[in-house]
C-alpha cells in the first residue's frame, strides 16, 4: 500500500526528495495535488508517496528533508501551508496602510491574504 511521505512540496522540493530517496533504492511516486480547477490542469503542489514497507527506511531521509525545508523558509500560506503565495496585485488602500512595510501575499490554494 502506498502512503504519503511528504506533502505540500514545490516541484523542486519533490524532485530533491525523490532523488534523496532514490539513493536509498526507494522509488517514490510523485503526485500533483491542489484544486482541480487550476487552469493548467496540474495541482499547485506535489506529494510524495512511498510503499508502506519502505516507510521505516525512508523515515530518516524524509525527516532530514523536512528539517532542511523548514530552515529554507520557503514562503508558505499560514492557513493551508501551500507553497508559493503570490504578492497581491492591488490590495485595498486601507490594507496597504495597515500592513505598511510588508507585502500582502495571496495564497493560490485557499485565497487567504497575509503580510510577508
Ligand atoms: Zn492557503
Amino acid at each position: 500500500m502506498l502512503i504519503p511521505a511528504a506533502d505540500y512540496l514545490t516541484y523542486a522540493e519533490a524532485v530533491a526528495l525523490y532523488n534523496d530517496l532514490r539513493e536509498q533504492d526507494i522509488i517514490a511516486l510523485v503526485k500533483s495535488a491542489g484544486p482541480p480547477t487550476f487552469p493548467y490542469g496540474e495541482g499547485m503542489y506535489y506529494q510524495l508517496w512511498i510503499e508502506e514497507t519502505e516507510a521505516e527506511a525512508a523515515r530518516e531521509t524524509v525527516e532530514a528533508f523536512e528539517a532542511e525545508r523548514i530552515s529554507l523558509r520557503v514562503l508558505r500560506c499560514p492557513k493551508c501551508k501551500a507553497p508559493d503565495p503570490v504578492p497581491s496585485p492591488s490590495p485595498a488602500w486601507w490594507k496597504r496602510l495597515f500592513y505598511a512595510g510588508t507585502v500582502l501575499h495571496k495564497c493560490p490554494n485557499c485565497n487567504a491574504e497575509f503580510p510577508v
